[in-house]
């Protein structure tokens, strides 16, 4: 038997002259599976081409009955055929009948056939179809015909993505190369855009496929390596943050890769075969993604995506594309398509074109969300391959509200989203006209509605819409998004902007709060069990006091001659607040000796966000100036409910008697002390949670920008009595009968209150 090493270079060649004869796709596609059956030694070869509808069609074959060609459709889980495309990967049999998935379509003839041998028609990890080869006889394939039919697969793939075979198919059964799609992820910003794909890596497109000349490609391959290696080397050497904000540690995991033998070798093979050296690294790199859809280990997945990344920098080496094309270059309505991305690469997009993302990672509490959010674009994350799934300039629209994403959306679909666009700029519009009305209740109460922000790109907020202040300025975003920690000069700096831009509206600054969730990509940290329990916020600042000083001197220094206020997270225990009490009166008197200009005043405050502070309140009272209330984590904590964890997070109600009794225990303790009280949780940025927290006593609220529209106006037409009369009875009875967010729903309805 003939093997087919040495045969796939006489293959490709031959190929090359098929694609280039003036003949039909079909032609085309029958000449092709005569070739490979021919060098092969199979006495069967076909072409399953996946359709939009995601059956698998019969395009073309050479041994099977030529009257089962078009007329035969498999579904995806279907057969051998079927599990090569569903799980992207070959499979080799000398037995096939013995498989548990083996089915076979009397139409075809197929059942006389002993040896199958199957590999995916892939290109940028997506199935297009499945090509296959049969042998009456026993027999085992080698793993070089099965790497050399891959091959073959690739000129395959480029053809149908080419949309060759279009102009063949039946309506609604065309190749699924430009589906429309409806993708499902999770909501990671507000807000709905309509726009085009601009792939925040564009795919380095490989045009030529074959190789005319194998040595020369793999002197190729062999001195694009040898630049990335050095590339890597200098970078590492010089400390260098590489183009998409990467640290360390990934250029490390990179420079181990771009030594591993195996890639190594994985690579050369592929340029064995007859490939361009660009053409054989797309090759390993359509397996390592075909990999990444099947692995779920995080860990595993995360050293795939540096080895795809490493891929694709060896793409742009050889290909002469040194560096990822120009960000400013943005098409309007834009709608950046990643598979992740660190919150500083989003900034450097230009925000005016920016409409929407879409991740492939990424969760709600991810850096980049953050960012998404403060600038007001739609965002969902968490949408498995959507990089492989879509191309640069394809229709798209992003539901920041539900987390839908529809790729080349239908007519009605898209006429939906427009009007509901609409909707929401109407609404936009009508609350931008209440910006300059004092925030005051139908019965007379003035509410302090503030705004959290926690970057620049949030400052212009204040004036939009017309919020009285910062009520929660959250630090740790600056070192957050930044990949090395920022100096003191830095943080001076951000925090003069922001008071500049907050004017005489108050700006209450938030020491540090890292760890937990909030991770720095520059400071190791160690492994915890429980890290939302752990070394975090105000401990981590107690125990490493340098870095809480020189921030305390930055935020000193920035409010010189100005207003002060600065709240600590995290506090468990009075002695804590006392603690950090002290190293700000210690900077101040640092600051005093050395003449700098003071503030005229600070005020220091405790954020109340862990439930031991419940039954200590008197005594912080005694010693803060204000407090302000977490409710993500008070009520995270109170639950013991992971906020950030999706089967837990909403498990339980806030607006309940539990959490209401406990908001509004302090509210009057601190009313009774003198001591204002803010509340800058979520539960604050929803109508309902506006609403019982003001009927609780609360009269000063931080809230996110894009919110505080709505509360205002539903405050703005609220009676506040009312309210009350109806909520305090509510949570001080035996919990039973309806919820309280049912009774407060159908109250707001009553009194014509849009929730
Ligand atoms: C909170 O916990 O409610 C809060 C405002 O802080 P963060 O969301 O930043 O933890
Ligand atoms: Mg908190």
């Amino acid at each position: 038997m003939r093997g087919a090493l040495g045969g796939p270079r006489v293959l490709l060649r031959r190929l090359r002259e098929v694609m280039a004869e003036p003949v039909s796709a079909q032609e085309r596609l029958d000449k092709i599976v005569v070739l490979i059956a021919a060098n092969m030694v199979a006495e069967v070869c076909s072409v399953y081409v996946l359709r939009v509808d995601g059956t698998l069609e019969l395009y073309a074959t050479e041994g099977l009955k030529r009257e089962a060609v078009h007329q035969t459709v498999l579904r995806q889980d279907e057969g051998l055929v079927g599990l090569v495309a569903s799980e992207a990967n070959p499979i080799n049999l000398s037995e096939a009948q013995t498989h548990p998935a083996f089915s076979f379509r009397p139409e075809t003839g197929e059942e006389i056939y002993l040896s199958f041998l199957g590999v995916p028609i892939l290109r940028s990890g997506n199935t297009l179809g499945v090509l296959v080869v049969q042998n009456r006889a026993r027999r085992t394939y080698s793993e070089e015909e099965e790497e050399a039919l891959q091959t073959t697969a690739m000129v395959l793939a480029e053809m149908i993505a080419s949309g060759e075979l279009l102009a063949m198919a039946k309506p609604g059964a065309e190749p699924a190369i430009r589906p429309r799609l409806h993708l499902s992820g999770i909501a990671l910003a507000d807000g709905i855009a309509l726009g085009h794909v601009v792939l925040h890596e564009p795919r380095v497109l490989v045009k030529n496929v074959i190789a005319d000349d194998v040595p020369k490609e793999i002197k190729r391959l062999d001195e694009a390596i040898t630049t990335l290696r050095s590339d890597l080397d200098l970078m590492l050497e010089r400390g260098e943050v590489a183009d998409g904000g990467e640290h360390r540690e990934v250029l490390e995991a990179y420079r181990m890769f771009a030594h591993d033998q195996g890639w190594l070798h994985r690579l050369r093979e592929a340029v064995m075969t007859g490939l361009t050296a660009e053409a054989g690294v797309e090759r390993v790199q359509s397996d390592t993604r075909a990999r990444m859809l099947r692995v779920t280990d995080p860990y595993l997945r995360e050293r795939l995506h540096d080895l795809e990344d490493l891929g694709n920098r060896l793409m742009r080496q050889l290909m002469g594309q040194d560096h990822a094309p120009p960000r400013e270059q943005l098409p309007d309505n834009a709608i950046l398509v990643a598979r992740s991305m660190g919150p500083a690469a989003l900034l450097d997009y230009d925000r005016r074109k920016l409409r929407g993302l879409i991740l492939e990672e990424g969760g709600p509490t991810s850096h980049v969300a953050i960012v998404a959010r403060a600038l007001g674009i739609a965002a969902v994350g968490e949408i498995a391959n959507v990089t492989g799934l879509v191309e640069a300039g394809v229709p798209i629209i992003v539901d920041g509200v539900t987390g839908d994403v529809h790729v080349r959306p239908p007519a009605d679909i898209e006429s939906a989203y427009g009007e509901r666009v609409k909707l929401r700029a109407k609404r936009q519009a009508q609350y931008r006209e209440l910006r300059d009305k004092p925030c005051v209740t139908k019965d007379g109460q003035t509410i302090t509605l503030m705004i959290n922000a926690g970057l620049l790109v949030d400052l212009p907020h204040i004036a939009d819409t017309g919020a009285a202040g910062i009520g929660l300025f959250r630090t740790e975003l600056q070192f957050m998004i930044a990949t090395a920690m920022p100096r003191i000069s830095e943080q001076l700096s951000l925090y003069r902007s922001v008071l500049d831009a907050a004017g005489d509206r108050p700006v209450t600054f938030r020491t540090l709060d890292i760890g937990g969730d909030k991770v720095l990509p520059y400071m190791r940290q160690e492994e915890e069990e429980n890290p939302a329990l752990g070394w975090r916020a105000i401990r981590l600042g107690l125990d490493r006091p340098g870095l809480m000083r020189s921030q305390v001197r930055a935020l000193l220094q920035a409010a010189a001659g100005r207003e002060l206020k600065i709240m600590f997270p995290m506090i468990a225990a009075v002695a804590e607040f006392d603690e950090a009490k002290t190293l700000v009166e210690r900077e101040l008197t640092h600051l005093r000796r050395h003449r700098h200009k003071l503030p005229d005043r600070v005020e220091v405050g405790a954020m109340v966000e862990v439930p031991s502070l419940l039954f200590q309140l008197d005594e912080l009272l005694a010693r803060a100036d204000f407090l302000s209330v977490g409710s993500n984590d008070l009520v995270q904590f109170l639950y013991a409910a992971d906020r950030g964890n999706r089967r837990v997070a909403d498990r339980f109600d806030a607006i309940s008697a539990p959490v209401l009794r406990a908001l509004k225990q302090i509210i009057d303790k601190a009313g009774a002390a003198g001591k204002p009280v803010t509340l800058c949780g979520e539960l604050a940025s929803k109508p309902i949670g506006a609403l019982a927290l003001v009927a609780l006593g609360y009269r000063a609220m931080s809230l996110t920008p894009s919110a505080l529209g709505a509360v205002k106006a539903l405050l703005l037409d609220l009676d506040v009595k009312k309210a009350q009369a109806l909520l305090l009875p509510l949570i001080e009875k035996p919990i039973a009968g309806a919820s309280i967010r049912e009774q407060l729903v159908a109250f707001a309805d009553a009194e014509g209150l849009q929730l």
